[in-house]
Order: structure tokens, then sequence, then C-alpha cells
């Protein structure tokens, strides 16, 4: 058996098509475009490289979108007062923060000063607290991407044994209370866990978010599962590899996403369907009022 490709490119193609139509939509009820701010302090060169693919992508589809980009010195106050004003920017409908943030600002001061409702990558206690409660949310984008490469493959969720191998707040966790949300019977595994493979074995579905390169080998798959790769991995000779032994576990499992070309492309994507949501319920609250 070879497993069935689910490529996160094409799909990715047909989200931006669908988004650049809602934010015509959009610009012909507001009369602005939806707003988006990237927040970054500089000292990580990843995610320089992550903010302009989002940037481009946010130009793709007709979103507004900056670069507020921050000197590593910021403090947290300064921090802390450009949040404030984004904020209260009615231009502005979604922000992020680009992490990781240099070691003397914390992650919990952008969570807990971040507008919820703008808060498109899910970050917030409110958010992520109406997630657990199974209200609406916005909820990491990488989580939203897995569900909706599932979702757009017809893949069925519901009463289905999900083993999701990562228990982080941008991945594991909010992917597990989405699953948990459809129905999915869903086990979290992690770095304690005893005897990985009789976990995954049971699997009809498992999502690898672990970042170990190749950790997932054809004999941890059960035949005929859907296998979701969310690792990226760079290699030391350059280029990425996931957290699945491609090779291998193509010959056993039904369905796998590659990487890169799988998850990856369909994570911005996401972001800025949420950012999409974000600007459609505050122009509809302030046209309420
Ligand atoms: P984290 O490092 O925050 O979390 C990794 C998780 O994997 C932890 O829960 C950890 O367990 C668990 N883990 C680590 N080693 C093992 C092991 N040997 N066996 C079992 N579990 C293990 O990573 P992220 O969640 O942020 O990212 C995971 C992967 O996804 C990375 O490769 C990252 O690059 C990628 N990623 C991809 C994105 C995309 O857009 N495609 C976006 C975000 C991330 P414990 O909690 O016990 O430490």
């Amino acid at each position: 058996m070879t497993a069935t490709v689910l490529n996160g490119k094409t799909l990715s193609a047909t989200l931006k098509a669908e988004l650049r139509e809602d934010v015509h939509r959009y610009i012909a009820q507001y009369q602005q475009a939806p707003g988006l701010v990237i927040v970054r302090v500089e000292g990580d060169a990843a995610s320089g490289f992550y903010s302009k693919a989002i940037l481009r992508i946010a130009n793709e589809i007709g979103v507004t979108a900056r670069l507020e980009s921050l000197p590593e010195q910021t403090t947290a106050e300064e921090l802390h007062t450009i949040l404030l004003d984004l904020n209260t920017d009615p231009a502005v409908h979604g922000i992020i923060v680009q992490m990781p943030l240099p070691a003397h600002l914390s992650q919990d001061l952008v969570a807990n000063t971040i507008d919820p409702a703008k808060d498109i990558d899910g970050i917030s206690p409110l958010n992520a607290g109406n997630l657990v409660l199974g209200l609406p949310s916005f909820q990491a984008s990488t989580a939203s991407a897995v569900m909706e490469i599932l979702a757009r493959n017809d893949i069925q969720l519901e009463g289905q044994h999900v083993v999701v191998l990562g228990r982080s707040n941008v991945v594991g966790k909010p992917l597990s209370l989405l699953l948990l949300q459809k129905n999915a019977t869903v086990t979290i595994c992690h770095s304690r866990t005893r005897d990985l493979p009789s976990m995954t074995r049971q699997a009809d579905i498992l999502v690898a978010a672990v970042g170990r390169a190749n950790m997932v080998k054809a004999d941890w798959v059960r035949p005929g599962a859907v296998v979701i790769d969310v690792g990226i991995n760079a290699l030391p000779e350059g280029g990425m590899t996931g957290d699945v032994d491609y090779a291998g576990v193509q010959e056993v499992a039904g369905a796998l996403t590659p990487v890169p070309g799988g998850i990856g492309p369909l994570t911005n994507a996401l972001l800025l369907k949420q950012c999409l949501e974000a600007a459609w319920r505050q122009s509809s609250a302030r046209a309420a009022h």
C-alpha cells in the first residue's frame, strides 16, 4: 500500500482564493480592508522569515498588514504600551506577536495584554479558556491547520481514536481539544509517555507534533491509519524534514502529509482566516452600537 498524499500546498491555494473573496465581501460592506499587525522584537532570525511569509499571504488576499519591528532592547513597559495602542486602533483587527521573545520579555505579558478579540493566534487566557469550554474562540493556527486538512479530505473524526504526540500550548493541547469537540477519542502523548509505539499503533489518526526528525517509524503506525506530520526539523545539510519517517510510513499509512508541503503551508492561511473572522466580528459589533 502507498499512502494517499494529503497535499497542503494545493489546499492552501484553495483557501487563499476563498479568503480573497471573503476580503472583497468585507471591503464591500465596511469600506476598509481587514487590518493585521505583526509585532516582532528583533533577535530571532527564524521569526523574521515567518513574519515575511505572513505579510506575503496577507498581501495576496488583500488584508492590510504591517510589521512592527522593535529593537531587541525594547522594555516590557514599551511592549505593553505598543500592544495597548494596537488594541484600541480600529483599523487593526488582528495582532500577532512573534515568538520567541528575548529573555527579558515574557510571553505572559503578551498573552495578558493582547485584546482577546484581536488575538488571532489564540494565546490569551480567555481564548484558551473558551477553547477548553467548547465556546467560540481563536486558537493556535497550526492546530486549526490540522483540523482543516482533515475536514477538507473528508476524514471522519467522530468515534475515531486520534493519538496526538506532543502537548505544547501551540500545537498538541489546542489540537486535542478541537478533536475532542468533534467527538474523537483523543490520547495525548509526551516525553514521559511509556512505550510510545504501542500507543501510536492504536491510532486511527496519528498526529506528530514533537520536533524530533523522523521519529515515527513504519512499525509505529497501524496499517491504513491517517498520519499528520506537524514537525519541522532543519536538516544539517539544509532543507527540512518532519517528525515522521516519510519513506517508511508511506508504505503503511492510508494517508499522510508530507514535509514540506503539508501542514506548514496551511498554517499562515489559517492565521489570515482567523484575522478575517476577527474583522467581521469587530465590525459587526461596532455597527450594532
Ligand atoms: P514543543 O517543543 O513546544 O513541544 C514538543 C512536544 O513534544 C512536547 O509536548 C514534548 O513533551 C513532546 N516530546 C518531545 N520529545 C519527545 C519524545 N522523544 N517522545 C515523546 N514526546 C516528546 O514543540 P511545538 O509543539 O512548538 O512544535 C512541535 C513541532 O511542530 C516542531 O517540530 C515545530 O517546529 C513544529 N511546528 C510546526 C508548525 C507548522 O506550521 N507546521 C507550527 C508550530 C510548530 P513534554 O511536554 O513532555 O516536554
